[in-house]
């Protein structure tokens, strides 16, 4: 947005889930001062210790409580976090020093520094974990000090709009879309995973927006995740335009429009925009949802999903004391596949190493962890992992009325590509395609379809691994933007690449939740667009307006532009309305 178009007093960061929101703040501060260095226990330390193991398990078993509420990849994110609680290392540090004197919530504070420290210094995705280590000590000493963690209400009377310098993934996911009408945060990346989960919740959210924690709390304040809008104090009329008719508090998600308090709220039929995607001359593009696991697929087919574009296995394997059993995986695999009877889920294989480690493997220490053994690189590292995961997908579809399709994340090389097809091949799998998310397999994208069945854009990591731009970084969001002219040139060399094979070629990275860049991706050779599932129906409606032929023209504008926001409007003035959200219609709950 520019600062001609934006309202007086307004705030502007990255719209990073799309739809409006409205309501009154609530800044969450975690601000919380240290315990007082020289506070030492009365001189029972076995009572003190036993106070702070109670502390510790308490909030360990909260953070799984939410976790298991909240489901999909806020199982995994709140499990990892219970399970720092749990650390036995932690435990004994903590232990030693009430032994030196220490008092409870002292010894926990300090204990958790040492671990922190390790983390801040490792930077990259370890670094980013300090935020949810400092959410966990700030729980267990807030037990420990008889106070309440100090977290967003969990209910309200209206719909609030919650700001924070940066949101824990406990904040995001305890919540509920019916109790949040927007998140805000001055720090964060579009791909950071507090943006991915707040698209999987389907609330609309602006990261990378300074000076939003000094909007005085309780002020109203209008959010629009997609242009990044942050206004405090819009009038009722301005209120009402944009998110269509009431200024009580709510918000238009994914086109789709929730609003009144959150007792009595009103949620439009997101039916109402389904149907399989396509341009409005009827050139079909598949559109596909984003899952964490099972827990999210009611989301996915609430919100017309065609099938699933990217399931991400990593739930089944982190935070667990052994590797999941074969069984459990083709059940995990078979209750996906079975929602989606002669439809496709395409099943991306693990994507772990370097810095997500399962609990059952010994950690390795890399210098640069991002760039570290990840993705197929850990996969082929490990084949009993590996050979168990696709022998238990190829049971799975075996037993299934839908299309499996699977593929690996971090795929640099033709011949990675060639090795894990035809490992899949060997384990019964027809169709065996790669991600596109390290520039070398786009620019080799011929290469590599040689072998592979389809490929499918990864435009987080390829964001990041083109700009040398961490996603977690809010400092370095513009250089997260799929809108940058040189992401743009990658996608097409991928897609055509591709073309030329007759393979096809996705995206399902966070791009293609984005309605007006859909369009944009289409017209650069991309076949199905695969996103959190509220961001469907402004896909599937921006796709509708527009032709085959307008999406190439727009497509051809972007690349020509020299910068992200010339490329964005160069488009849009190409395709007239995209960024308008679907015609809402409310029905009573
Ligand atoms: C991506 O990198 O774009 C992607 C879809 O994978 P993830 O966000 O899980 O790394
Ligand atoms: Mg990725």
């Amino acid at each position: 947005m520019s600062d001609r178009d934006r309202p007086a007093g307004a705030l502007v960061g990255r719209g990073v889930s799309p739809g409006v929101g409205f309501g009154p703040v609530h800044v969450v501060s975690r601000e919380a001062s240290a315990p007082d260095p020289g506070a030492c226990h009365d001189g029972d330390a076995e009572a003190e210790r036993a106070r702070a193991a109670r502390a510790l398990e308490r909030v360990a078993a909260d953070l799984e409580r939410g976790g298991e509420r909240a489901g999909g990849e806020a199982e995994e994110i709140l499990g990892a976090q219970a399970l720092m609680a749990r650390d036995p290392e932690l435990a004994a540090a903590v232990a030693g020093l009430v032994g030196a004197g220490a008092g409870a919530a002292r010894a926990v504070y300090e204990g958790f520094g040492r671990y922190r420290a390790l983390l801040a210094a490792a930077g990259g995705y370890l670094g980013e974990r300090v935020a949810d280590l400092d959410d966990v000590r700030d729980r267990v000493v807030a037990v420990l000090e008889g106070r309440s963690p100090g977290g967003p209400p969990f209910r309200a009377a209206e719909p609030y709009v919650l700001i924070a310098r940066d949101l824990a993934p406990a904040d995001t996911v305890a919540l509920s879309r019916e109790t949040v009408a927007a998140f805000v945060t001055e720090e964060g990346g579009p791909t950071s995973h507090t943006a991915i989960l707040a698209r999987a919740m389907g609330v609309p959210a602006v990261v990378a927006c300074p000076g939003a924690t000094s909007i005085a709390p309780g002020t109203p304040v209008l959010v629009d995740g997609s242009s990044g809008l942050v206004w405090p104090g819009p009038s009722g009329d301005e209120v009402a335009a944009a998110i269509g008719g009431t200024a009580a508090g709510g918000a238009v998600i994914g086109g789709t429009a929730v609003r009144g308090t959150a007792a009595g709220a009103e949620r439009a039929d997101p039916g109402m925009a389904t149907g399989p995607g396509a341009t409005s001359d009827g050139h079909a593009v598949p559109l596909l949802a984003n899952i964490g696991g099972p827990r999210d697929v009611r989301d996915a087919l609430r919100y017309g999903a065609e099938g699933v574009g990217l399931l991400r296995t990593e739930f089944l394997f982190l935070d667990r004391a052994a590797a999941p059993a074969e069984e459990e995986q083709v059940a995990a695999y078979l209750e996906v596949l079975e929602a989606f009877p002669g439809g496709r889920v395409v099943v991306r294989t693990l994507d772990v190493g370097a810095d997500k480690f399962p609990a059952f493997l010994p950690g390795e220490k890399e210098p640069n962890p991002a760039l570290g053994r990840r993705g197929i690189r850990f996969f082929e590292k490990y084949p009993e992992i590996m050979g168990g995961q696709l022998r238990a997908l190829a049971r799975a579809a075996a037993r299934s009325r839908a299309t499996l399709q699977v593929m690996a994340p971090m795929v640099a090389t033709a011949e990675e590509a060639a090795r894990y097809v035809t490992a899949c091949r060997e384990a019964g799998l027809p169709s065996a395609g790669v991600m596109i998310e390290v520039p070398s397999a786009a620019l080799r994208a011929f290469d590599l379809a040689l072998t592979a069945d389809f490929f499918s854009i990864g435009t987080n990591d390829l964001a990041q691994y083109t700009f040398a731009a961490d996603r977690g970084s809010g400092a370095l969001a513009a250089l997260q933007d799929a809108w940058q002219p040189a992401l743009l040139d990658l996608v097409a060399l991928a897609a055509a690449g591709a073309a030329e094979r007759g393979r096809p070629c996705g995206v399902c990275g966070e791009a293609a939740g984005d309605p007006v860049l859909a369009c944009v991706l289409v017209g650069l050779g991309v076949t199905s667009l695969s996103m959190a599932p509220a961001s469907l129906p402004a896909v599937r409606a921006a796709l509708s307006r527009h032709t085959r032929e307008r999406c190439l023209l727009a497509a051809r504008a972007a690349r020509a532009a020299i910068s992200p926001g010339e490329a964005r409007a160069a488009a849009l003035s190409l395709l007239p309305g995209a960024d308008t959200p679907p015609p809402r219609r409310h029905a009573a709950r």
